[in-house]
């Protein structure tokens, strides 16, 4: 049996932390939790969550603090999530998510937080040809990854497109506000003994077998957890 696995995945825009998160959650055997994905899916409903985090999404701001923390604290205290565990992808982005977050989780904690180590030269090329399906999310590359059919989702037949912030005033502000509010989770989760830097260079393949590398090793050196 997998006993499954409580991480979460920082690193930059373009870093990769979708692809690695859904991979790894197929691993692991337990929920992959986007807030991304969740706001984008919250925005076609039209529901109320939808229209208040639009303006925030299309200019690359952060959503507030309390409607995310929110948002993850009833998805992690449903039964999957609390007895598998889970790969966080895209939270926390801030120190106050991060202090909500181990209150969430507390007593049991995380086993990792992954960082997804890559320069940013790199990130601006993964982001420029970035698609992704508007029905499910998954994650495509013009360059190096396009769907087998062009345009059409390769897992559900969705169509294929450029996010609507992923403009080049949205990036460079997301990438702002990345060096200003999230990069300092590298430092809180290092102090804490919960950090693994992984090379994010490669590809997807590589990367994830970096990242399973480490958290094998993780999990297994606590028995019982
Ligand atoms: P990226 O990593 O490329 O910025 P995401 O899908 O993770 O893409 O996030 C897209 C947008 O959703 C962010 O720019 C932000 O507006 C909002 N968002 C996602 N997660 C959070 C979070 N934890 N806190 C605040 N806003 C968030
Ligand atoms: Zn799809």
């Amino acid at each position: 049996m997998n006993p499954g696995a409580r991480l979460l995945i920082l690193g930059k825009q373009g870093a990769g932390k979708g692809t690695q998160a859904l991979r790894l959650s197929r691993h692991y055997v337990v929920p992959h939790i986007s807030t991304g994905d969740t706001l984008r899916q919250a925005i076609r409903s039209g529901s109320e969550l939808g229209r208040e985090a639009r303006r925030y999404l299309d200019s690359g701001e952060l959503v507030p603090d309390q409607i995310v923390i929110g948002m993850v604290r009833e998805r992690l205290t449903r039964p999957d999530t609390s007895h598998r565990g889970f790969v966080l992808d895209g939270f926390p982005r801030t120190v106050a998510q991060a202090e909500a977050l181990s209150t969430i989780l507390s007593p049991k904690g995380l086993h990792l937080a992954i960082d997804l180590e890559i320069d940013t030269t790199s990130v601006l090329t993964r982001l420029a040809g970035r698609r992704v399906c508007a029905d499910c999310g998954a994650n495509y590359s013009v360059v190096d990854n396009p769907p087998r059919v062009p345009g059409l989702c390769d897992v559900c037949g969705g169509e294929v497109v450029q996010r609507d912030d992923d403009t080049e005033a949205a990036i460079r502000r997301r990438l702002e506000l990345y060096e200003r509010e999230t990069a300092p989770l590298i430092a809180w989760y290092d102090s804490r003994g919960l950090l693994a830097r992984i090379d994010a260079l490669g590809s997807p393949d590589a990367v994830t077998e970096r990242v399973v590398a480490v958290v094998d090793r993780r999990i297994l050196r606590r028995p019982g957890s």
